[in-house]
């Protein structure tokens, strides 16, 4: 499939990885919007949140777990951190596979622009 997570995810195309475990993938962002920006998705191709599924519900919630475990990891427990997905042209998803942002290491602005 042409889809350039899925790409990312099996390292056929380079990124500055973070952790990754059987499901998930989590890389540094290519344009930091926060001195801390990373992208967690899951392996599997889903191509945004309106296309979840109940059977899908695990595997987000461990998603979330996930996140959760790399934040502490890099301290942001501690200051807090924002977890974003965009979800199509309004939401400003520009990469058709399901993925979360996890902006830190500032304090963010409410509402986004
Ligand atoms: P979104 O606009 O929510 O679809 O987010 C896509 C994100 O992917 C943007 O923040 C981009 O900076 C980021 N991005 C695009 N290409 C790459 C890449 N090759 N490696 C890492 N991040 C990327
Ligand atoms: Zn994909």
């Amino acid at each position: 499939m042409d889809c350039l997570f899925c790409k990312i995810a099996q390292g056929e195309i380079p990124s500055t990885k973070i952790y990754e475990d059987e499901r998930f993938f989590a890389f540094k962002d290519i344009a930091p919007q926060a001195p801390v920006h990373f992208l967690v998705i899951p392996k599997q191709h889903i191509e945004s949140l309106d296309k979840v599924t109940e059977e899908d519900v695990k595997l987000l919630g461990d998603a979330m777990l996930f996140i959760a475990r790399l934040a502490r990891k890099q301290g942001l427990d501690k200051t807090g951190y924002r977890v974003v997905n965009n979800m199509g042209d309004d939401g400003g998803q520009t990469v058709k596979h399901l993925h979360f942002h996890i902006l830190g290491g500032r304090s963010l602005q409410w509402p986004p622009g």
